[in-house]
């Protein structure tokens, strides 16, 4: 089945059919006026004076090391077709998964910190052994799987965390929404169509249109480039859109 090449789109399992939310020329409008506020106010944060606004949220963060990244518009209707519109970046901000007038998570923070907390140093600690064992033993191959096993367990319980509402009022785990045999990759539910997809039926709007677009240094590969727009990426939205968008097709 053939799948849009903008805006956003998923195979449902549900209703068996591809569904789809486009790319709008009244996302992208908002999408620009974003843009606009991030080159002259370099910070991301809707406050007018900049000295109250946290240094973390400064534009500064983008042209780092970590590179740019992804921001979305949704323009959505309420109840009374009022226009609302959502904004989102993927992932985390500098460090920061909550700020105000950006979509959340699809997990509540402190439970995913406390389980990288308890997590990691379990990883750290097998890391070392594995350093200070010789190589191809019997006993390195063990503690080498052991890792392995460990890693696994600890990004299952972190999908695990994520819930995922849809416009039918339906709300399932990560694992459930995932429509692929392959495994989830890291960063999934993350990008800003799932975000912004999530608040919008967690807030009972229904979303008309959605603008994804690249903002900062670029990205290693060179894929994703300043101002641009983008369509939902493949590999980690596409195999949960399905869900998320089932129900908004009337
Ligand atoms: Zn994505
Ligand atoms: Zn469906």
């Amino acid at each position: 089945m053939p799948f849009p090449t903008t805006g956003c789109s998923g195979f449902c399992n549900q209703c068996g059919q591809v569904h789809h939310l486009p790319h709008s020329r009244r996302a992208e409008d908002e999408a620009n006026k974003l843009m606009t506020h991030l080159e002259t106010r370099q910070r991301i944060s809707q406050n007018l004076f900049p000295e109250a606004a946290s240094a973390l949220l400064s534009t500064d963060f983008l042209f780092g090391p970590a590179r740019g990244k992804m921001f979305g518009i949704l323009i959505c209707q309420d109840r009374n077709d009022q226009e609302t519109i959502l904004r989102a970046f993927s992932g985390q901000y500098n460090g920061l998964w909550h700020v105000p007038g950006w979509a959340p998570p699809l997990f509540d923070v402190s439970s995913y910190d406390q389980l990288n907390q308890t997590g990691e140093p379990e990883v750290k600690k097998l890391s070392r052994r594995i350093e200070n064992t010789t190589r191809n033993t019997s006993q390195h191959a063990r503690l080498l799987q052991k890792r392995r096993e460990l890693s696994r367990n600890i990004m299952l319980e972190l999908h695990d965390l994520y819930r995922l509402y849809n416009f039918h009022g339906q709300s399932v785990s990560l694992r459930t929404a995932w429509n692929k045999t392959t495994g989830i990759p890291t960063g999934s539910g993350d990008c800003c169509a799932p975000k912004l997809l999530n608040q919008a039926a967690r807030l009972n709007l229904r979303p008309t249109g959605i603008a994804e677009f690249y903002w900062g240094r670029e990205n290693a590969s060179a894929s994703r480039k300043q101002g641009c727009f983008y369509p939902s990426c493949h590999n980690k939205c596409r195999p949960i859109l399905g869900f998320l968008l089932c129900g908004l097709q009337p």
